[in-house]
């Protein structure tokens, strides 16, 4: 941390600031000059910066304080290279570009073993479909609830492929565990801490989306409540945030592979139905997210979207999927990355 005094600073003032510092826990090392001080401030891992920090600046002889670490840690790539999730064999984080498909939501149990098989056909690995689902107005479909989850078994039964679901109260957490694979944490609940820390004491990989508000630290510090629950396995999703843009339901934020690839050693993916909303644009954008660097994607797909419960207008038909699929072949190639386990 480094703080710069206000010109004109007395000693006593800068000895107040300094005496502050050593009660955080920090080592001081000050900077004398004539016009003004610099404190820099070492150590106090344990310490909230950010509520330091604003006690600081809240002196009027302070003028600026700046962090030089970064909030979170254990999610940061200064701790770890790369980390490679592992959900029933299949590496998400690796040199596997990860294809996650399935219904927005679970809407009976036809519908969702259809597509389950027909994906799975196609070339997708894991099976995705809410059966608790996030719903911006409280008159529309939330969901089958266990119901749900009992379709979801049954399509891994049939098929060998895990099941992603998500969960949004931290009191189904136990319960959605008895049958998900992976723990999806939608893009309204990345604050939610409790669900963070409910999600964190589990034994079950977690996909976090990033928050349609949310900035790239704020995201790695949610995955960072995750982590010190005691999950380590965690993947991160780009699902769009929001903008001025009305044409599109979001803008997909492809900055963000490359960005926390930088910042992270988490596995990231990208979600481009939730990102466009719009079925037309999918295509395109799973291409640009395996060209960009994602470890995967998760697609929505419905046998008929025009009938879908939700979610409908970005869900690609069986067919397009399977097209889909068959043109990131070339590509993956390129990216030397590979489309099958
Ligand atoms: C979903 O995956 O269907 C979903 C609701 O996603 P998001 O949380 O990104 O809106
Ligand atoms: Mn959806």
């Amino acid at each position: 941390m480094i703080v710069v005094m206000q010109p004109g600073a007395t000693p006593e003032q800068i000895r107040d600031v300094e005496e502050r510092i050593q009660q955080f826990g920090f080592e001081i090392h000050p900077i004398y000059g004539v016009e003004r001080t610099v404190i820099a401030a070492v150590g106090a891992p344990e310490l909230d910066r950010n509520e330091a920090k604003a006690q600081l600046e809240s002196l009027p002889y302070v003028e600026q304080v700046t962090l030089v670490l970064k909030p979170y840690k254990f999610v940061s790539r200064k701790f770890r290279e790369r980390t490679t999730v592992n959900v029933n064999g299949i590496p998400i984080g690796g040199d596997l570009f990860v294809v996650m498909a399935g219904p927005c939501t679970v809407e009976n149990e036809p519908q969702l073993l259809k597509t389950a098989q027909s994906v799975q056909q196609s070339g997708a690995h894991i099976l995705r479909g809410g059966a608790y689902k996030p719903s911006t107005s409280p008159y529309s479909f939330h969901g089958l609830g266990v119901e749900g989850l009992e379709i979801l078994k049954r399509a891994r039964d049939l098929t060998g492929m895990p099941i992603i679901t998500e969960v949004m109260d931290p009191r189904n957490v136990e319960t959605v565990c008895e049958y998900a694979d992976i723990l999806q944490i939608g893009t309204r609940n990345m604050q939610n801490y409790d669900l963070l820390r409910e999600v964190g004491q589990a034994r079950k990989p977690v996909m976090l989306k990033r928050g349609m508000w949310a900035t790239y630290e704020e995201w790695l510090q949610a995955a960072e409540y995750i982590w010190l629950g005691g999950n380590e396995q965690i993947i991160l999703c780009e699902r769009g945030i929001r903008t001025y843009e009305t044409y599109t339901r979001n803008t997909l934020d492809l900055n963000a592979v490359p960005a926390i690839r930088e910042l992270s050693h988490l596995p990231i993916v990208v979600d481009p139905s939730h990102g466009t909303g719009r079925a037309s644009l999918v295509p395109a954008l799973t291409r640009a997210a395996l060209a960009v660097g994602a470890d995967g994607v998760i697609i929505e797909v419905h046998p008929d979207p025009a009938h879908a419960v939700k979610d409908g207008a970005q869900s690609l038909t069986l067919d397009a999927f399977k097209e889909l699929i068959l043109s990131l072949r070339p590509l993956a190639e390129v990216m030397g990355r590979r489309l099958q386990v």
